[in-house]
């Protein structure tokens, strides 16, 4: 400051820059908010519950009608409806675990897909009971024998796609009727396309466990994923059904710094291109009976069936209300997978090489940003799961505040 000093007087841009000093700290003092929080999902819940808790002033904002984000459900007929997609609590870390049963009870639900292939169902994960039924084998020396024996008929040693990788996993006849038709309708790309490690989320077990996750932590928060984001949210200041980057002057205003959960393309209003997504669409419907399909989710793994699963919301919660009575109805969402366009809700980041450049691109601009932290899944064009966006979140108010 003392070098500025003396040459402010001849050096324009020295004036300018104690000027914006000057501003900046009048802002922060006229600043009634410590902290903006651009949306209300599990990043920024998470966030403003730390930052409260360390005395600190937030208002948090989002441009849905909802706090939540993603996991947002909705009751309808007594049922939880996971209104962006079918959400299961999973983890192995123990302090996200202990976290997150702070502000909820979680039942014990787990996850068991079922796979229908024009009207054969199998057990998923690929598992003795999966193999039992497609191949008629017994005993895990058998199953691993006939992996083997097609391994080999296809001649495959390193596999360098997601196709190659599957047969390699589990034979040929599996790939055929369980994964190929789902993976191309689920990415709209070919199998031979795809890179392999995709596959590679999904467990493979000689045992007979149908467990989707190898998770220590599993459940549904009961009575919703909303109520739960709504302890962390108790006593928060929350602003709904508004847009940030519409009212960036007036909210940059209101607080010293902002943590921006938004998509960190549409901040820097796409000027150096648009990230791709993969988005969905869900076709909810109530009928008029109990049971639908028996099972939470069930997929479709045949190419014709235009939808890739049926999830049908009241098994999360074992199909009782909360007196633990019978709901005499059911509410089921079929999803439709389809390439992301402008105006769509994105879900899955396509973490390929030509987004991945792109999105260090936009980094390399949010990391300019002195007084703005990007986090969450469209912040850091990331394939978060829940656990991961929590802990994410608690390491970045253990860091900033
Ligand atoms: P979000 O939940 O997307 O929250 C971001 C918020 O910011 C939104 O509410 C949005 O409206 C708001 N916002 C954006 N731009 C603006 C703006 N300009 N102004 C104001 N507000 C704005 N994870 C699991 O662990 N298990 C699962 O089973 C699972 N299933 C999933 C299924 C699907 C279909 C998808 C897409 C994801 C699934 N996930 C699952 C991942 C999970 O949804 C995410 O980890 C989590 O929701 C990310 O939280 P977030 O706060 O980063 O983002
Ligand atoms: N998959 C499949 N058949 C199934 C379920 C999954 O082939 O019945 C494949 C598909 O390629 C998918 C991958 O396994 O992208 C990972 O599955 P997971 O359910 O973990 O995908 P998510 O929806 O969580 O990304």
């Amino acid at each position: 400051p003392l070098f500025l000093w003396g040459c402010w007087k001849f050096n324009w841009v020295g004036f300018s820059l104690v000027l914006s000093w000057i501003k900046k700290d009048i802002n922060k003092l006229m600043a009634k908010y410590n902290y903006l929080i651009v949306g209300a999902g599990l990043f920024g819940s998470v966030f403003a519950r730390e930052a409260v808790k360390a005395g600190k002033k937030v208002l948090v904002v989002d441009k849905r009608c909802h706090i939540g984000g993603n996991v947002y459900t909705e009751k309808v007929e007594g049922i939880h409806v996971h209104v962006y997609g079918s959400h299961i609590f999973h983890t192995n870390n123990k302090t996200v675990w202990d976290y997150v049963n702070r502000f909820a009870v979680f039942n014990r639900f787990t996850n068991s897909p079922v796979a229908n292939y024009y009207g054969e169902l199998y057990s998923l994960p690929f598992n003795m009971y999966t193999f039992n039924k497609m191949w008629g084998v017994v005993t895990p020396e058998e199953a691993a024998a006939k992996i083997e024996e097609q391994r080999k008929a296809a001649g495959i040693t390193e596999p360098k796609n997601l196709e190659e990788q599957a047969i390699s996993l589990v034979g040929t006849d599996i790939y055929e009727k369980l994964i190929k038709g789902y993976t191309e309708k689920q990415w709209g790309r070919l199998c031979t396309e795809l890179p392999a490690f995709i596959i590679k989320r999904l467990p493979v077990r000689l045992t007979f466990d149908n467990n989707y996750f190898n998770a220590l932590y599993q459940g549904i928060p009961v009575g919703g994923y909303t109520k739960m984001v709504a302890n962390m949210l108790d006593g928060i200041e929350v602003r709904l059904q508004t847009d940030y980057l519409k009212n960036k002057a007036e909210l940059d205003g209101l607080a010293e710094k902002v943590i921006y959960t938004g998509p960190i393309d549409a901040y820097f209003d796409y000027e150096l291109g648009t990230l791709e997504y993969r988005s969905v669409r869900f076709e909810t419907e109530v009928l008029d009976i109990p049971n639908f399909q028996g099972n939470a989710a069930v997929n479709y793994t045949d190419r014709e069936t235009p939808w890739t699963r049926i999830i049908e919301h009241k098994w999360f919660e074992f199909g009782k209300d909360a007196k633990g009575q019978d709901l005499p109805k059911t509410v089921i969402s079929r999803e439709y997978s389809s390439e992301w366009k402008a105006g769509d809700e994105p879900y899955y980041p396509v973490n390929d090489e030509k987004n991945g450049e792109l999105y260090k691109k936009y980094k390399a601009l949010a990391d300019k940003e002195n007084s703005v932290i990007f986090g969450g899944r469209l912040g850091e064009y990331k394939y978060y799961d829940m656990d991961a966006v929590i802990e994410s979140a608690l390491a970045m108010a253990k860091r900033e505040i």
